[in-house]
């Protein structure tokens, strides 16, 4: 592990409030005008090109051979990446400090960045894992049985998504089309979803994993992460509704996956680790994990109309709020011998805190359509989502004056096409 003391500094600015002080050093992909593409490391409000560092001999090519698309970096030789970096921009240290021209080249700002997704996954799973979120559906989908399937509590339960309509932060999301039928109906119509709602979500980028046939068990399982990064899995619910039984959502799901652009690594969240939730029953013991293996990171959604020329504050919920930790996901989500490729992507489920306005998606904030939200400053309400939406997700963790944070994760809705 490498973790960046508490009191240490960097000779480049770092706001009051911004997410990405000498301690958080978070890794992404850059496709700047006028430059080529690199992978990049946020400090204060800069991106910092890896690439360069190379070049001018102060990171080893025979190390980091390959910096452009992470190949080759494994957890180990991101650390040692995220560790030497740390070296260059402390406050003490002079070689990039005070090279002028080397600075010149080797920073630019993230207003600048056009970032882009982090790593393509090779493939995208997604979890159900918070609790409030999963019955609340239950409630509504099931009123006449328990909110939990009896499953729940003995695994962590996910399906199989489509990678290749993962999307970078700031991606125009078309609204999707699809089969849906009213309960009055005989037959489904086709056409434009008409209850287009987000999930709030954590993502895992995994490295290389375990030979087919093997297992990883929850106790090694964070030795595979890459690090997290903020998902929102948009969902057409009336088309899920219709399709997602009795084998899963399918459509409802794949049509837009965005993905916030910086991968934070376990190492900066150490200090904001925590228990989280009890587990009861007990996990079978191959998912067992010791230790504090859930994140204090707070979460925020903010919805704007095309109209409002603010956006206004839906949801605050914390990813403590899941039931079972990134750990167990990975143990389970292996755990009949399924290798983990570089670059995997899975996301938590949608995560919801127990009370209003701790939720994580337009149909438990609305609680099915039945409670409009008002939107500030325009007088609109809203139960799902309208062509010209931007959604915009934060994640912060935050404790005695040290702030790590991921950025945003943003899309806008436009008409089906
Ligand atoms: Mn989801």
């Amino acid at each position: 592990m490498f973790v960046v003391p508490k009191d240490a500094t960097s000779w480049v600015e770092c706001p009051a409030g911004c997410d990405f002080p000498i301690q958080n050093l978070p890794f992404g992909l850059a496709a700047p005008k006028g430059r080529p593409e690199a992978v990049v490391v946020a400090i204060g409000e800069m991106a910092l090109d890896t690439g360069v560092l190379v070049e001018a001999g102060l990171l080893s090519e025979e190390e980091f051979p390959i910096l452009d698309c992470f190949i080759e970096l494994d957890v180990e030789s991101l650390r040692s990446l995220r560790r030497q970096v740390f070296g260059l921009l402390s406050t003490e240290d002079p070689r990039l400090r005070d090279n002028a021209a080397l600075r010149k080249r080797a920073l630019f700002p993230i207003a600048d960045a056009n970032l882009q997704v982090p790593i393509a996954p090779g493939s995208f799973v997604d979890f159900y894992s918070g609790i409030h979120h999963a019955s609340n559906v239950g409630r509504m989908f099931r009123p006449d049985s328990p909110p939990l399937l009896p499953n729940y509590r003995w695994m962590p339960i996910a399906y199989n998504g489509r990678a290749n309509t993962v999307v970078e932060s700031g991606s125009e999301v078309v609204r999707p089309k699809g089969q849906k039928k009213a309960p009055d109906t005989e037959a489904p119509v086709f056409g434009p979803c008409e209850e287009l709602d987000f999930e709030l979500e954590m993502g895992v980028y995994v490295s290389h994993g375990q030979d087919p046939g093997k297992r990883i068990t929850a106790a090694s399982a964070e030795d595979h992460v890459l690090g997290l990064v903020i998902v929102n899995d948009w969902s057409a619910r009336d088309v899920q509704r219709w399709e997602y039984q009795p084998l899963g959502p399918f459509l409802a799901k794949s049509f837009a996956t965005t993905v916030s652009p910086w991968i934070v690594t376990l190492d900066a969240l150490a200090p904001f680790r925590v228990e989280g939730m009890n587990q009861d029953p007990a996990p079978l013991p191959h998912l067992r994990v010791q230790g504090a293996p859930h994140f204090d990171i707070q979460l925020e959604v903010w919805l704007q109309s095309a109209k409002a020329k603010v956006p206004t504050r839906i949801s605050r919920t914390n990813m403590d709020q899941l039931y079972w930790s990134v750990a167990q996901q990975i143990a389970h989500m292996t755990s009949n011998g399924t290798p983990l490729e570089f670059g995997d992507l899975f996301a938590t489920g949608t995560i919801s805190g127990s009370e209003p306005g701790t939720f994580g998606s337009l149909l438990e904030l609305s609680w099915r359509g039945s409670r409009p939200i008002p939107l500030n400053g325009t007088g609109e309400t809203r139960t799902f989502l309208e062509d010209g939406d931007t959604v915009t997700m934060k994640a912060f963790a935050e404790r005695d004056g040290l702030r790590v944070g991921f950025g945003e994760c943003s899309g806008r809705v436009v008409p089906s096409r």
